[in-house]
């Protein structure tokens, strides 16, 4: 069999498409309108977007703190190129480390309460290399079951590197959390990883519970605040958000959420970050971050120890759309943050209800999977701390008239 033939079936054959688990080929889906991906804006403004000429409210984006078009923070980077060009055209190992490098390092640390911090390319590159760098052969990672894409296939990495074993416990199930626990031998080193804040369902890492299950096993914790930096904490991430930082072993964060860039870091002890810079391969073998994404940095965490109403308008935010997509019978899981799934749970259903809304001048984000167990077919949507409130009251009045028409409820 040739080698494209499946490519050539995905796209303009249903069955095919069905194999790989898509619910229609893109082809017909294109036709229909039913294809949710890869639609091109045209000219973001924040919270609204164009889209072939049409406004958008934007409820589907992860820029929480509303930074991607702050003046300072777009002022920073053009400085940054200014000074240093656009490109460092190298590892950080070799001629890719900038003294910019080395601030946002010291400033990411403080910030998060660690020793030390390390910039990535990607937050993804960070799960891809700290979780196999970290572990030794034979030893035991331990995951929530919904942990994000990235740690997965770290996770997945370092059992082909290094025979790391693998166990799962069903998502926020502290119960059986400690079943799996109590279950592994005592010898090898362990690490358990959990999203602070789950990408998909908003809901967000038991961490005053996970903290004692670790430390009665010897375990080390790793969280993924990706979606909380911006957000939980005072923005500063999930362990400040309960006040059990010091417990944490290893934060690991992004910088295309609430940072309103491109590029992760990871930040625990000195000498664990240390051991990391040396063995991560996707630190090593890739060319760092441009001086206009760090710059892009810096300035946004100025802007959120300046203006903390930031992180307490996008909180406000979500807490009034919870409140009121419950009380209309829209099934929002368990988010308790401004990122609030509709789950749906059937793949046809839930590209349907994203044709109603975006019809209706809304755009949300279709998560199928395998982004999303196949039962959690889900709108993601996502609240931003610059929408205003006529915007909002917008969006809820869309949700209150299409309700019935996408079939969906608790
Ligand atoms: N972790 C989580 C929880 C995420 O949601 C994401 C991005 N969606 C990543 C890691 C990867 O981050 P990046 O976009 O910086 O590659």
């Amino acid at each position: 069999m040739d080698l494209f033939e499946k490519c050539i079936g995905f796209y303009s054959d249903p069955k095919v498409a069905q194999k790989y688990g898509y619910p229609l080929n893109p082809k017909t889906a294109q036709a229909m309108g039913m294809f949710p991906y890869f639609i091109p804006i045209e000219h973001p403004e924040g919270t609204e977007v164009y889209i072939h000429g049409k406004k958008f409210i934007m409820i589907g984006s992860n820029n929480y703190v509303g930074l991607t078009d702050h003046p300072k923070v777009k002022e920073a980077a053009i400085e940054a190129i200014r000074k240093y060009g656009t490109s460092c055209t190298g590892s950080r190992f070799l001629n890719g480390t900038l003294d910019l490098h080395i601030e946002l390092e010291e400033r990411l640390a403080k910030y998060v309460g660690m020793e030390a911090a390390l910039v990535f390319s990607t937050g993804f590159q960070v799960n891809l290399g700290t979780i196999p760098a970290v572990m030794d052969r034979d030893d035991i990672v331990i995951t929530d079951q919904e942990v994000h894409a990235s740690i997965i296939d770290g996770v997945r990495m370092a059992k082909v590197l290094k025979n790391v074993q693998t166990r799962y416990y069903k998502h926020n199930d502290m119960a059986d959390m400690e079943e799996v626990m109590r279950s592994l031998p005592p010898g090898p080193a362990k690490l358990v990883i959990v999203d602070g804040v789950f990408s998909m369902g908003g809901d967000i890492a038991k961490l005053p519970e996970i903290i004692p299950i670790c430390k009665k096993y010897g375990a080390r914790l790793m969280v993924d605040d990706a979606h909380s930096l911006g957000v939980l904490g005072g923005g500063r991430g999930t362990g400040h958000h309960f006040g059990c930082q010091k417990d944490v072993d290893l934060v690991m964060g992004t910088f295309s959420k609430s940072l309103a860039s491109v590029g992760g870091f990871i930040a625990g002890p000195k000498e664990a970050v240390h051991w990391i810079q040396m063995f991560a391969r996707p630190f090593i073998f890739s060319a760092s971050l441009p001086p206009s994404n760090v710059a892009t940095v810096l300035a946004c965490l100025d802007i959120l120890e300046q203006e903390p109403e930031r992180v307490a308008r996008v909180n406000k935010i979500g807490e009034r759309m919870r409140t009121e997509l419950r009380a209309m019978g829209y099934n929002i899981g368990e988010t308790e943050t401004p990122i609030i799934p509709i789950v749906i749970g059937d793949m046809m259903k839930t590209i349907q209800a994203w044709k109603v809304f975006y019809e209706a001048g809304i755009y949300t984000n279709v998560a199928l999977p395998p982004a999303v167990p196949p039962e959690l077919a889900l709108l993601r949507t996502s609240y931003m701390a610059t929408h205003t409130d006529e915007q909002i009251d917008r969006v809820l009045e869309v949700f209150r008239k299409v309700k019935d028409l996408v079939h969906i409820g608790a």
